[in-house]
């Protein structure tokens, strides 16, 4: 019965566990399976001269550290790198600034700072001190379309334990 999965398997890599992710998500650079990003996103996200390449697709997110890939359809085979981006993508090598809260420009050291020095515990303290999340609009400024709420929260924890 298994056998005759795999051999029905529509990437032709049979026995390979990755056909169930879909070989059409991964990155053409690194081949790692990317994050499923919204149009409106990438158009925000990329730079004014590229965004005619962009089309009405939507894009996947490269998610590995070391790839210089950004955005990628793997349909019409466009892609573009760190630089082709209006901002760093903060889980990228060498992101700098590193944002957590996008849409108010607040980075993950101002949010360590504010667990550290300013003794902010939570989210609430931590969005009072720094700004954050005020005037949202992660679908177009945060690079996956998402809110940023995950990733302040991964800033907390970083100072929280580094207190
Ligand atoms: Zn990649």
């Amino acid at each position: 019965m298994e056998k005759e999965t795999l051999s029905n398997c529509c990437c032709g890599n049979s026995g390979e566990s990755s056909c169930e992710v879909g070989k059409n998500n991964l990155c053409p650079v690194c081949e790692k399976q990317g994050t499923l990003v919204k149009n409106i996103t990438v158009k925000h996200m990329v730079l004014d001269e590229l965004t005619e390449q962009i089309g009405d697709n939507d894009y996947f997110l490269c998610m590995s550290k070391e790839c210089d890939i950004t955005y990628y359809n793997p349909e019409s085979n466009i892609k573009f790198n760190k630089q082709q981006v209006k901002v760093p993508i903060w889980f990228k090598k060498g992101a700098n600034p590193k944002y957590a809260c996008y849409c108010s420009k607040v980075t993950e050291e101002q949010v360590i700072n504010a667990v550290i020095k300013d003794g902010a515990e939570n989210m609430k303290d931590v969005l009072k001190l720094t700004g954050a999340m005020k005037n949202a609009q992660c679908q177009k400024n945060n690079p996956l379309g998402k809110c940023c709420h995950q990733i302040i929260q991964d800033a907390i924890d970083k100072g929280l334990s580094m207190k």
